[in-house]
């Protein structure tokens, strides 16, 4: 017999995952695991880690949430705290694991892990789609041909109007598992985060959000609410759920249909349906370009323009900690450091300035939105900041906001501003305290 492991990443639900259903259907003998590298508590070479509080509190939810279904079915969960390639090897050897079934996952490392595995094991590794709407055959076009544009490829999904596959369901029975539970939230630890409550990781937290958004009437006003700075009802809050795979977009597409069949459809509905599409998009881009998106240059390569390469420490700390000369950038910052969220307006703004403001070097403001955001998911956190910068899908090159006429859009009272206290004072009125010649500058003297 051999035996077999279902590797969740981020898809930490039961319903709607296919690759775990196929894991279901093909093993007599399958356990659970999951691996959090504790690699990415530590800092990496943009001095960020890869997993900050928020993200981290929510994923133990998750995992707990998990666990808790999968004994509903006599199962459980295993997670390991551990190198991922310590994990497999410890599989490998202590339960003779020889078959793993996963998700597949945008993100290069991750892909390169499995990659590993299967050239140089005899172990079998099957990786389907669950992150998308689509799989690769669904799709209108050959995946190497991947629209360059989000225009492009949006015109081509919905010309070809192909029904989406129903969202799935819950599988009714598991298979034994390999060996016995051992108690891993001790060593986890959860974090004190201070983020929202209501972003409450976990499969049942998301299902319960998706009902709760759907049966309420804020999809109808969708359109002309979402860029809100704050207001938790003003866009969906699908996405920290989404991100970590404890709600997959087809459910969320089921349920939007299922609300337009009742409260009937208009612009908002359909733009709910957009974004995802946007989601969708980003994904298929990460699998396309790989390593590629974690480049300075972008997707072209050397055949791009050369973004911005100064790199000023003291302006990435100010702009980190919301001590900028821009109280809509501050506020938008301290919002996020708070609670780990920020609205998709807020992440424009704050990127924009930190590229043609301050002119640092994109990779690090990704870095630290990965380090800091509940919902960080690896193909819209560096597709959105490549696209911003002008090394990714935008033919019109980088986008600057202009960050006056957008404070007096979407904050004309200056309430936002006062709420996350994003005003500046006398310290914080330059991008830097020192100029070329390391000589202080005087406060309120523009520089
Ligand atoms: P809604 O407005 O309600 O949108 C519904 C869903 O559509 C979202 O949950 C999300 O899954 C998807 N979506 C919406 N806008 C985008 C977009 N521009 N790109 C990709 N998907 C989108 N989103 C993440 O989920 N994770 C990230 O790490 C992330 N990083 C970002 C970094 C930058 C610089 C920018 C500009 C945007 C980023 N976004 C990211 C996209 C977007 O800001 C968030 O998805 C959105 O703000 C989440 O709030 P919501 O669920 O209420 O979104």
């Amino acid at each position: 017999m051999t035996n077999a492991v279902y590797w969740f990443s981020n898809d930490l639900r039961l319903a709607d995952n296919p690759a775990l259903q196929r894991a279901v259907h093909s093993e007599d003998r399958l356990s659970f695991v999951y691996c959090l590298d504790p690699a990415l508590l530590r800092p990496n070479h943009f001095n960020c880690t890869g997993l900050g509080k928020h993200r981290h509190r929510f994923i133990i939810e998750a995992l707990t949430d998990l666990d808790k279904q999968l004994k509903h079915h006599g199962q459980h969960l295993s997670v390991y705290y551990q190198n991922p390639r310590q994990v497999f090897t410890e599989l490998y050897e202590k339960h003779q694991v020889r078959r793993i079934y996963h998700s597949v996952n945008a993100g290069y490392n991750e892909q390169q892990f499995f990659s590993h595995i299967a050239a140089t094991t005899d172990t079998s590794v099957t990786a389907v789609h669950s992150h998308t709407l689509f799989e690769p055959a669904d799709l209108p076009f050959m995946l190497t041909d991947l629209p360059e544009t989000f225009s492009k490829f949006r015109r081509l999904i919905e010309k070809d109007q192909r029904p989406l596959l129903p969202a799935g369901k819950a599988p009714g029975q598991l298979p034994p598992a390999l060996y016995k539970p051992f108690n891993w939230l001790k060593v986890l630890r959860e974090p004190e985060s201070g983020s929202d409550p209501r972003f409450n990781g976990g499969e049942t937290a998301g299902q319960k959000h998706l009902n709760d958004y759907f049966t309420q009437p804020h999809a109808q006003t969708y359109k002309e609410t979402r860029n809100a700075l704050d207001n938790w009802a003003h866009s969906t809050k699908f996405s920290a759920w989404l991100a970590a795979g404890c709600i997959s977009p087809r459910q969320v597409m089921s349920a939007l249909q299922q609300h337009e069949t009742r409260y009937g459809a208009n612009d908002s509905t359909y733009w709910i349906f957009f974004e995802l599409l946007w989601r969708e998009y980003f994904q298929w881009y990460a699998h396309v370009h790989g390593s590629k998106l974690f480049q300075f240059r972008g997707i072209n390569g050397i055949n791009n323009h050369k973004p911005l390469t100064s790199f000023y420490p003291e302006r990435f700390q100010r702009w980190c900690h919301g001590n900028t000369p821009y109280p809509i950038v501050n506020a938008c910052m301290k919002q996020l450091n708070a609670t780990g969220y920020m609205s998709n307006r807020g992440r424009q703004l704050v990127a924009s300035c930190f590229i043609h403001e301050l002119q640092l070097d994109w990779r690090y403001g990704a870095a630290y939105f990965e380090q800091q955001l509940i919902d960080y998911d690896v193909a819209s956190n560096w597709g959105n900041w490549q696209y911003l910068a002008g090394v990714g899908a935008d033919p019109r090159g980088s986008r600057r906001f202009n960050l006056d006429k957008q404070t007096q859009t979407y904050d004309p009272e200056g309430e936002f501003i006062r709420a996350w206290r994003g005003e500046t004072d006398g310290r914080n009125q330059n991008i830097d305290s020192v100029d070329a010649a390391d000589w202080p500058i005087a406060p309120g003297k523009r520089h």
